[in-house]
Parts: structure tokens; C-alpha cells; sequence
């Protein structure tokens, strides 16, 4: 048995659901990405921790993901092991009256609605972005003037090497696209946020207007990893990209969206190779004729 091959065997034995060769364009809303050698789903601190113990010991690497929504996985797939969070890592709490704890496999959607199902506010602002509880700490994400900075004030983890341990407040490093967990490998496993008492009716209104303001500005019925770009200071990366003529330019199935520039859509058959020439045409010509470097915000993934 080669060392994938005793990693499946090793989850298995542990109960998770596993797959050898598993797609990624399954696993990510760009719909792009070549074969990942082992995808694991866990479901528990135990699974998790003796997965990577044991992948570690092999040397084999691994990767933990949320939603994919985030991430362009390279054609030729991933080598070694990618783990999705589900069981308890899926389950949110109310620990105190306005403190939500929130596993890090959740679906915002699935926060948002806990949220409101309890008269909390300060987390509307996650509401349509398609990530999980943990892809937003991970990157700090934010919307329509709230980040999860604002909310946040700790989360749980496990480290690469298997210990679990916690990082809270400023340790957390949030700031705009970025945390402590963008370089320090380790896996969100819960995340710990403090919320206000608010009324229901005002939490409903403003996640319906915030999703009508998605979906009259963003291309949601294609496939996409949302903005392409970090926001450059004093721009917007949608605005530089449509003034320099760029909406609609095309390299094989990948797009520059005609709704919104700051998106690249995938309309259906676009490799990883596409997105990044693509990416690469938009970074030159935004340069030359305005002078902004654009730098990416969506993860590249794999060789
Ligand atoms: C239509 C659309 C709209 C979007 N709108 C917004 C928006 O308004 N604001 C915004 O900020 N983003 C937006 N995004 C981008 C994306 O949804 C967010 O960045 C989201 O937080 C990513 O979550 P995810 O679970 O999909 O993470 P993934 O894409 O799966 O992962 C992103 C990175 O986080 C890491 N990661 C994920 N989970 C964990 C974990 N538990 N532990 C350790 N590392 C982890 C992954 O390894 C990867 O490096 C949008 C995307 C789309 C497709």
C-alpha cells in the first residue's frame, strides 16, 4: 500500500467518508480543479486529529477547505490529502445570550439564519457570501461595511501537527483578506463570535436587502470564486478592470463577467490554465493604463 492508500485505509477505520482521485471542481464554485489524490470528510476533533497526525508521519501533505468559494485549484488536482469539516464541525451554539459558537464547516447561510432565528445582529453582512463559518475567518471576510473582524473574537483550532489550541482577540491578526490562519497551517475548527441584541424584523430587512443588492450587481447564476481581486487603496478593482475595456475579454472558457469586471466567470468549460491567463491579461493591461497593480484575493491551490 503506498502511503494515499494507507491514509484511506486509516479513514475507513475511523468512519469518515473518503475518496481517492475525487474531483475538486466538485469541491469549489469556480467548477475548476483536477484530481485531489485523497479527499477526507471529518467529522470529529478525534478523526481530524489522528488524520493529520498520521498524514504527517507519512509525509504526506494536507489541506483543509470550506466551501471552495475562495479557491482555484490547478488543473492537474492536488497532491495528498484535502479534508472538508462536517458532523459537530457543522453544529452552532449559544454558549452566553448573544455569543454564538459556530463550527467551522457551517455554511454562512447556516449562521445567518441561527442568527437571526435568535434575534442577533452583526452578522447580516455574511449573508450570501457562499463560504463556510471557517473560509470567512480564514480570510477575514467582509461585505457592505462588516467584516468578521467586527465580530469575532476567537477561534478554536487544531494545529499542523495535531495539537488543539486557541487564538483569540488581537492574536487573531484580522485585517482586510487576512488572518493568522492565512500562514500558520493551522485548522479552524470553531469559531467564537460575539453578537448584539437586535430586532428580527430589522435582521430580516437587511439580509433581504443586502441579497437583492447581490443579486442585481453580481453574476450569481455563473459559476465563480466572487472578486478576483483585492480592493487596491483609494479603487475598486471592478471599476479599473470595466474602464480599461476588459468586461467580457475571454481566454477559453473563462471570462471577465459582463455583469460585474471584479469576476471572472467559468462558462463551462474553463481550465485553471484559462483563469490564470486571463488574470494575467487583466493584471497587464490594468497596470499599463492606470498604473495599479491588482493582486489576487481568490487562493491558488495546487501545482
Ligand atoms: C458569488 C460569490 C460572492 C462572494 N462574495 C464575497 C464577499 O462579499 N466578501 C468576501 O469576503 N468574500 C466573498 N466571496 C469569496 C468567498 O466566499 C469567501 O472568501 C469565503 O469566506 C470563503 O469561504 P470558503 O469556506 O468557501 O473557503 P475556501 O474557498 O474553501 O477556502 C479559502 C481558504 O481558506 C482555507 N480554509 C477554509 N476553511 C478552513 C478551515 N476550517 N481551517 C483552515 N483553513 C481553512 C482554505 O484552505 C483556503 O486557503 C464570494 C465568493 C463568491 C463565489
Amino acid at each position: 500500500m503506498d502511503q494515499i492508500e494507507q491514509l484511506g485505509a486509516m479513514a475507513q477505520q475511523l468512519g469518515c467518508a473518503y475518496s481517492f482521485h475525487e474531483p475538486m471542481s466538485r469541491h469549489t464554485t469556480f467548477r475548476i480543479g483536477g484530481p485531489a489524490d485523497l479527499f477526507v470528510s471529518a467529522g470529529s476533533r478525534e478523526c481530524l486529529s489522528q488524520m493529520a497526525r498520521r498524514a504527517n508521519e507519512l509525509e504526506v501533505p494536507y489541506l483543509v477547505i470550506g466551501n471552495g468559494s475562495n479557491m482555484l485549484v490547478s488543473d492537474s488536482g492536488i497532491r495528498g490529502m484535502v479534508i472538508a469539516l462536517t458532523g459537530e464541525f457543522n453544529e452552532i451554539t449559544l454558549p452566553q445570550p448573544q455569543q454564538v459558537r459556530c463550527g467551522a464547516g457551517a455554511p454562512l447561510s447556516a449562521l445567518c439564519t441561527f442568527a437571526l432565528e435568535h434575534s442577533l445582529s452583526g452578522a447580516e453582512f455574511l449573508w450570501g457570501i457562499p463560504g463556510t463559518a471557517g473560509g470567512a475567518a480564514f480570510m477575514n471576510a467582509g461585505a457592505y461595511g462588516g467584516e468578521m473582524k467586527d465580530v469575532l473574537f476567537s477561534c478554536e483550532h487544531m494545529t499542523h501537527d495535531g495539537e488543539f489550541g486557541v487564538l483569540t482577540g488581537e492574536a487573531l491578526e484580522l485585517s482586510y483578506r487576512h488572518s493568522a490562519y492565512s500562514y500558520n497551517q493551522s485548522a479552524i475548527l470553531f469559531l467564537n463570535l460575539q453578537l448584539c441584541a437586535g430586532d428580527q424584523e430589522e435582521i430580516r430587512a437587511k439580509m433581504n436587502d443586502l441579497i437583492g443588492r447581490r443579486r442585481s450587481k453580481q453574476p450569481l447564476e455563473m459559476p465563480s470564486a466572487g472578486s478576483v481581486f483585492k480592493r487596491p487603496p483609494d479603487h475598486f478593482a471592478g471599476t479599473l478592470i470595466e474602464q480599461c475595456g476588459l468586461k467580457g475579454q475571454s481566454v477559453g472558457g473563462a471570462a471577465v463577467s459582463s455583469k460585474h469586471a471584479g469576476f471572472i466567470v467559468n462558462q463551462g468549460d474553463a481550465t485553471c490554465e484559462d483563469v490564470l491567463r486571463l488574470i494575467s491579461v487583466i493584471q497587464s493591461t490594468v497596470f499599463k493604463q492606470t498604473g495599479v497593480e491588482l493582486e489576487c484575493e481568490i487562493r491558488k491551490i495546487g501545482q
